[in-house]
């Protein structure tokens, strides 16, 4: 591993400068390195302890140490474990930097990966055609389409690459969902990013955790690096290139009330570092971003003593929503954002998941439960005719097929005691906006033009899939844009 120290003295913004940046858009430059300090590292601070005390430490004018690298991957979730996957592979010295004390990052708590064309889906008797994945993400209004078709392209090898590669036995094939739940209860999501971490750690790609990359260096229009920092103070990594795939931004409350103001005192499924630190880091040397509007919202959080904890399953399942006073409001298997809409116009933003025995899908510790709906009414503090009355109409259109809120996959006639009910808001699930890039994983500038040496994949990015499947998407264009990345390198 090239790890040659250099001497690089650059100025680190003080942190009162720091302090009294606006969320967007604050950059400095580094004495003899034009590192554009972002706001980034603010945000980090804000959400995270750990770098209080490095952030103290660089007040002032301090000599950063500095070293070089290959590549430098910036967020080891699903995007960023892959890229450096497929990086080192191609015989790159990679240094991957992760934030928090563990990687995994919001991949580790999803649920499946979406595939095509695939072995696993032959091997389940399932028929899912590149067309068919292809038309299933162009339903949603303003996917483009060669993104579209690239990662449809891309999706099977890739899911074939997560299962064979490292190992991961399916258990479950929907259509397009490819799920695994090993022995400790762990799905497919939560495997694939910690035996990546494993073999990357094998490989050699040198994982740093607990090490925030806090901004780009620019040097002639090429971005030639990043500041970290890590556990032991603020150093330097020149690199020939960088992956940004750090994420979205919905843990980022001023990024939030810029672009979802409606949303700001919503909670988040997604972990604290989900900060838009890549985003902001980008903009700061002149990235431009996309559809920074667009947002996955998630009706079914449970706020678990001040922690939001996403229970899907809990409408997936078989279970129906009700307000308060106890009635249905919606088509519950309706997509995240329109029940999610449906449960702030209809419901005052809070709604009871109800379950029975053969629906229950989420951890009973957050249930009340009761042998019959009229007990369960009365301990949740709902009318018990209201309530036995919207169960009496669910099993009616159960039977009869003509669900009143057009339901069609019911799953459960929600008649097995116990009964289930779980207190659920929505929030923010997904950020589908971020950097511009092109089809090959290349940041742009505001003038459209590839910004040389800064690439990007996952969530941080803009797409143009508009919240489609983003762990597949994820780790297509993770390994999709490692080859860019390759191939550029070897052209220089
Ligand atoms: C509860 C939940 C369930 C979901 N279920 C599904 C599902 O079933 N199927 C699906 O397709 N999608 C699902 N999603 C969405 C999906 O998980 C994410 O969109 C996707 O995994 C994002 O991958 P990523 O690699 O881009 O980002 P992440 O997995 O979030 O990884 C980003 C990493 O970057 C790190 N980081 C952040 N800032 C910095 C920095 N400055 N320096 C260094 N590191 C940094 C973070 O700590 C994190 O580890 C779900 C999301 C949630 C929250």
């Amino acid at each position: 591993m090239k790890k040659r120290w250099l001497s690089i003295v650059s100025l680190i913004l003080a942190v009162s400068l720091l302090a009294g940046c606006s969320a967007q858009g604050s950059a400095t430059t580094a004495a003899d390195t034009e590192a554009a300090q972002t706001t980034a590292a603010e945000t980090t601070q804000a959400e995270t302890d750990q770098t209080e005390t490095t952030q103290a430490e660089t007040e002032g004018t301090t000599e950063l140490e500095s070293e070089e690298t290959d590549v430098v991957v910036i967020g080891a979730g699903g995007a960023g474990l892959t890229a450096a996957y497929f990086a080192r592979e191609g015989g790159k010295e990679v240094i991957l930097l992760e934030k928090q004390a563990m990687t995994g990052g919001n991949t580790a708590q999803a649920g499946f990966f979406a595939a095509n064309s695939t072995h696993m889906q032959e091997e389940f008797g399932v028929t899912y055609t590149q067309e068919d994945q292809y038309n299933f993400v162009m339903e949603t209004p303003g996917v483009d389409p060669d993104f579209a078709r690239l990662f449809v392209e891309n999706s099977g090898p890739t899911a074939e690459w997560v299962v064979d590669t490292l190992g991961i036995e399916v258990t479950s094939v929907t259509g397009r969902e490819i799920y695994s739940v090993d022995e400790d209860g762990r799905k497919l999501p939560n495997q694939m990013v910690s035996k990546l971490t494993e073999v990357n750690e094998e490989m050699g790609v040198d994982i740093r955790l607990q090490s925030p990359a806090t901004a780009l260096i620019m040097e002639d229009g090429r971005v030639t690096g990043v500041t970290v920092e890590g556990p032991d103070g603020t150093y330097n990594i020149m690199a020939d290139a960088v992956i940004i795939a750090s994420g979205g931004f919905a843990a980022n409350k001023e990024m939030i009330a810029e672009y979802a103001p409606d949303w700001v005192d919503a909670p988040t499924s997604n972990t604290s570092a989900t900060t838009g630190d890549g985003i902001l880091m980008a903009e700061a040397i002149g990235a431009a971003t996309s559809n920074m509007t667009e947002f996955t919202f998630n009706p079914t959080l449970y706020d678990n003593n001040g922690v939001a904890m996403s229970v899907s399953g809990v409408r997936y399942e078989g279970g129906i929503l009700v307000t308060y006073e106890g009635e249905r409001f919606t088509d519950e298997m309706a997509n995240y954002s329109d029940v999610a809409y449906a449960e702030v116009e209809k419901a005052d933003g809070k709604a009871w998941a109800i379950m029975d025995a053969n629906s229950l899908a989420c951890n009973p510790n957050y249930a009340v439960s009761a042998d019959t709906i009229e007990e369960l009414a009365e301990l949740i503090s709902i009318d018990p005719d209201v309530l036995s009355q919207t169960i009496a109409d669910y099993q009616a259109g159960y039977d009869s097929g003509e669900d009143e809120f057009g339901r069609t996959d019911m799953r459960s006639r929600l008649d097995e005691a116990p009964y289930y009910a779980v207190p659920v808001i929505p929030g923010v699930h997904h950020t589908r906006g971020g950097l511009s890039i092109d089809l090959d994983g290349r940041v742009l500038d505001t003038n459209g033009d590839a910004i040389p040496g800064l690439y990007a994949a996952g969530e941080v990015t803009d797409n143009k899939l508009l919240g489609n499947d983003p762990v597949a998407v994820g780790v297509t264009f993770g390994r999709l844009t490692a080859q860019t990345v390759l191939n550029d390198l070897s052209e220089e």
